[in-house]
């Protein structure tokens, strides 16, 4: 899979990995038809692209690059908070991981919604994932890390949720960061 990582995010999350808004030195301003050029040279022969972030609904020609790369033939997915856009058309797949409270519609979209979960969760938290855990076919808890590095509490909670929730929940570990992949 061709992972295209956008910087930047109207969200502020403490827990933040993703790695640009650590060091934003490492940001390229591509024009659009160098990212095509870059996904056409780095990704020949490799028929999945992810859009991932930052936030990338925050990204101007969203569009455009989703419509171009599905002239490619590309499967496309895209992983997003869900905040503050329209959820483009043209996605294959759509990752919704929720950071805050999001209308229904947008919950609806996704093919999968994933909970980042700490070591503890406040009564709000336990009744939303509850909630579309009963509704939603696809539901995961990925345990949040904490300064890139797993949180052993952190797995214990969504270990402890996913046992007890009967199928209707599964689990996302970060391997990399057991594997100690940047
Ligand atoms: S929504 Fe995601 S990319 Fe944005 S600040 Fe939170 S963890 Fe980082």
């Amino acid at each position: 899979m061709v992972f295209i990582r956008f910087w930047g995010c109207p969200l502020a999350c403490s827990w933040c990995d993703e790695p640009l808004h650590k060091d934003p030195s490492a940001r390229r301003d591509l024009p659009l038809e160098t990212l095509l050029e870059q996904v056409d040279s780095i990704g020949a022969g490799i028929s999945s692209v992810l859009l991932t972030g930052g936030e990338p609904l925050a990204v101007e020609q969203l569009s455009l690059l989703i419509a171009e790369l599905k002239k490619r033939g590309k499967w496309l997915a895209m992983e997003s908070s869900g905040v503050g856009y329209d959820i483009p058309e043209g996605l294959d797949w759509l990752t919704i991981s929720p950071k805050k409270a999001l209308a229904e519609e947008v919950m609806t979209k996704a093919d999968e919604l994933k909970f980042i979960v700490g070591p503890s969760l406040s009564t709000a938290q336990k009744q939303e994932i509850n909630h579309w855990a009963a509704i939603h076919p696809n539901v995961w808890l990925q345990p949040r890390a904490d300064n890139n590095k797993p949180n052993l509490q952190a797995n214990a909670k969504c270990l402890q949720l996913v046992l007890a929730s009967q199928g209707r929940l599964n689990l996302s570990v970060q391997l990399h960061k057991y594997l100690n992949i940047p």
